[in-house]
């Protein structure tokens, strides 16, 4: 028994054409976003993207995206893809250990319940979100679940710093572009009945 994680082909492509740094944190989102938007456009996965960075050289480790429904995988969020392939990718499940420069997670949309909790164990030391939960829930309609009312002092406590609404306007043209081609939304009452 064993399960596959992957990215589609055009995504594999994608990464390998990244330049060598991206400086701001801005272009780093505007990567992130582009590849959500990417995704909508090929049907291989929900409109979201994240990716995980150097964070002071702004090297980018991977970029990946959401494959709940290509996957038949109802944790593949953007988030948990691409944490658990640059984890793959850099030898460490832990992106803050000792002689490893510091990880930066840039996200198309603010963390679910799921993926909020993911984060302190991934070793990453700042996040930076574009939409917010209650913008992907008003476009969009997924159900982000119930995430800590605390959730950023909290991860402030644990040395995550957290940057909010960065290029939100761009990725919640993403969210409607996602709505507009009619694909599902997967919130998992949504899954069980298109089966
Ligand atoms: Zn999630």
């Amino acid at each position: 028994m064993n399960v596959t994680i992957d990215l589609p082909p055009w995504a594999v492509r994608e990464n390998a054409n990244l330049p060598a740094t991206i400086e701001s944190v801005e272009d780093r989102m505007r990567a992130v976003i582009r590849f959500s938007q990417l995704n909508v456009q090929h049907q291989t996965g929900g409109p979201f993207a994240a990716g995980v960075f150097e964070k002071e050289s702004g090297k980018p480790v991977l970029i990946g995206v959401n494959r709940v429904m290509p996957l038949g995988i109802s944790s593949a969020h953007a988030e948990i893809v691409t944490l658990m392939l640059a984890q793959a990718k850099v030898g460490s499940f832990d992106l803050g250990a000792e002689g490893l420069p510091e990880h930066q997670l840039v996200i198309s949309a603010q963390p679910c319940a799921m993926c909020y909790g993911s984060i302190p164990w991934s070793g990453v030391r700042s996040i930076v979100i574009a939409a917010s939960s209650q913008q992907v829930e008003s476009i969009a309609g997924f159900d982000e679940g119930a995430v800590h009312p605390q959730w950023k002092e909290e991860l402030g406590r644990r040395g995550i710093e957290v940057t909010e609404n960065v290029l939100a306007d761009e990725a919640c043209k993403v969210l409607q572009a996602f709505v507009d081609s009619g694909q599902a939304v997967y919130n998992a009452k949504t899954v069980l009945k298109d089966r």
